[in-house]
């Protein structure tokens, strides 16, 4: 690492900081991102929005978080841990995991906390990025690498009376910002949303509660999944016999891929799926009626399939109670639906939980960048949609990098795979400049635009398109802007090499 270049996090901060490499986010894709360039000898520094490191495992606290992918595979390939706990780890111990990676690799004096990007212009003459967060101060680098992601915007829909809800003293939160100050112990609580965080919130909760209303618009496919503790002598032989860990990895990888080429390529075989599905819901749900409302009619994989042995369990539970009826609007009391015909239905809660998601294909708003010439990317991707040359670059904009960006993410195996053939790929780009004794890259528009083309192509015939469901992998025009169209290792083969013929230097 060169001092001339390294950041200089005790300046004052009316002094503009300069380093050669400024990574946005310090979850898994920016400290792997740091990893990779510490190793390569390029500065950088990472700007961090909150006070801690962990992203996603920082902030998703919520009762039972745990990932839904095995934690053999959804960890760093070059940082193997042999004594995960648990197949499927909790938030706590993944975001012990990256604390460890951090301290092992010295990242944390890189770190400036506090940091919230909101914006970042290109200067044409310097041929530098200049970032600015949210209590002014300005950094300068010649790469811009975002780890930011597409899963931190929380969405908090508008309901009418929500003011007079709050005003009452009662509380509402998001599943990412759990508020552990409340006690929900002997409440009456509202969980709103039935996707991937509020399954494992409600078994976690219910037996807690006084009541637990479940507010469901669509039922998501949800598949059986034991999750018990790894025993010890599994963990030792993990640690000490050659190649067995690296042997579950695979194991775990190939069995995700092969549900991954059902979902890319044969979305019929899904329907064996969705008999594991129904049969999870039966041997907990005794009640035909409460059956028929849990069974989604979507081909499985439309939406994120979802795993969880104790999710039914906790809809059997007396004190739950799934609605399906709109919710009409939010009083000083609790909360109103309305079922087909109009007709009311007050419900009294003390606490309400949002678990509805987050902003995604609109997360790029984040930050307003401006390139060459001053072109606003978010004004161009709100004309044209996301987009981006193999999901990491964008034409027109130098020096710039995405870390599960555009048509990245995953919905059937670890995106923390994504994430690493991403960082090798932006590290060859930057070794790239440096070896041509340039200043920038900027990919060409015939080249991500052929790129994406074949893209959405591929994506035409799979799950996300025609498995009949309206999902937040989709924009507002019904195009997949999120997802990768294929399996992981083609995405991997896609980035293994970076093609100079689909770049202009300057
Ligand atoms: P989500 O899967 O998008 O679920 C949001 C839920 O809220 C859906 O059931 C949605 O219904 C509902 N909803 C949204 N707006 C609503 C409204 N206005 N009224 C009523 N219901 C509304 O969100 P999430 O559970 O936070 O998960 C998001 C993503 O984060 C996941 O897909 C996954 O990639 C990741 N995640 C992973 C894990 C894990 O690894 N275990 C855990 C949590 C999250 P509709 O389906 O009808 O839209």
């Amino acid at each position: 690492m060169t001092v001339a270049e390294s950041a200089d996090t005790t300046a004052p901060p009316q002094t503009p900081v300069r380093t050669r490499t400024l990574i946005i986010g310090s979850g898994f894709s920016g400290l792997g991102m740091a990893i990779e360039l510490q190793r390569r000898g390029v500065d950088f520094l990472i700007l961090e929005k909150s006070d801690e490191i962990g992203g996603t495992w920082r902030d998703n606290t919520y009762p039972g978080c745990a990932c839904d992918i095995p934690s053999h595979m959804y960890s760093f390939s070059f940082e193997p841990k042999a004594d995960w706990s648990h197949m499927w780890s909790f938030q706590p111990e993944i975001q012990e995991y990256l604390l460890g990676v951090t301290a092992k690799y010295g990242l944390r004096r890189y770190i400036e906390f506090g940091a919230h990007v909101d914006r970042a212009h290109w200067d044409d003459a310097e041929m530098r990025w200049h970032v600015f967060t949210k209590d002014g101060r300005e950094f300068i680098a010649q790469f811009l690498v975002s780890g930011a992601g597409g899963l931190h915007i929380p969405l908090i829909p508008e309901f009418e009376g929500y003011d007079d809800f709050l005003a009452s003293g009662r509380a509402a939160f998001h599943s990412a910002q759990w508020d552990h100050s409340v006690d929900i112990a002997g409440k009456k609580v509202a969980v709103i949303g039935t996707g991937a965080s509020a399954i494992q919130i409600v078994p976690e909760i219910v037996e807690d509660v006084a009541e637990l209303q479940l507010y469901q618009r669509t039922p998501a496919w949800v598949m059986p999944r034991p999750n018990n503790p790894i025993p010890e002598g599994m963990q030792r032989a993990f640690a000490t016999v050659p190649g067995t860990r690296a042997a579950m990895r695979a194991g775990i990888y190939w069995i995700h891929e092969t549900v991954g080429f059902a979902m890319t390529k044969q979305p019929k075989l899904l329907k064996i799926g969705e008999l594991l599905g129904k049969w999870n819901i039966r041997r907990s749900v005794k009640d035909p009626v409460l059956r028929r409302k849990l069974t989604p009619d979507y081909r499985a994989g439309c939406k994120r399939i979802l795993n969880s042995d104790t999710y039914y369990r906790g809809i059997a539970d007396p004190r739950t109670e799934v609605i399906t009826d709109r919710i009409a609007r939010f009083t000083a009391r609790g909360i109103v639906t309305a079922d087909e015909h109009g007709r009311e239905t007050e419900r009294e809660a003390d606490v309400v939980v949002f678990a509805t998601g987050f902003h995604v294909t609109d997360s790029y708003t984040y930050v307003d960048i401006k390139g060459p010439g001053g072109e606003d990317l978010v004004d161009r991707w709100n004309r044209e949609g996301i987009s981006a040359l193999r999901g990491i670059t964008v034409a027109g904009m130098p020096n710039l990098f995405f870390l599960l960006g555009p048509n990245t993410a995953l919905g059937h195996n670890s995106v923390v795979f994504m994430i690493e053939s991403q960082i090798r790929y932006a590290a060859k780009a930057i070794a790239a400049v440096e070896k041509k004794g340039v200043q920038c890259l900027t990919p060409t528009r015939e080249a991500q635009d052929a790129y994406n083309d074949e893209l959405q192509d591929d994506l035409r015939g799979t799950v996300w398109s025609t498995g009949g469901c309206r999902s937040w992998y989709l924009d507002e025009h019904g195009v997949n802007r999120t997802l990768w169209s294929g399996m992981t290792w083609q995405y991997w083969l896609a980035t293994r090499r970076f093609k100079e013929s689909e770049y202009t230097f300057g």
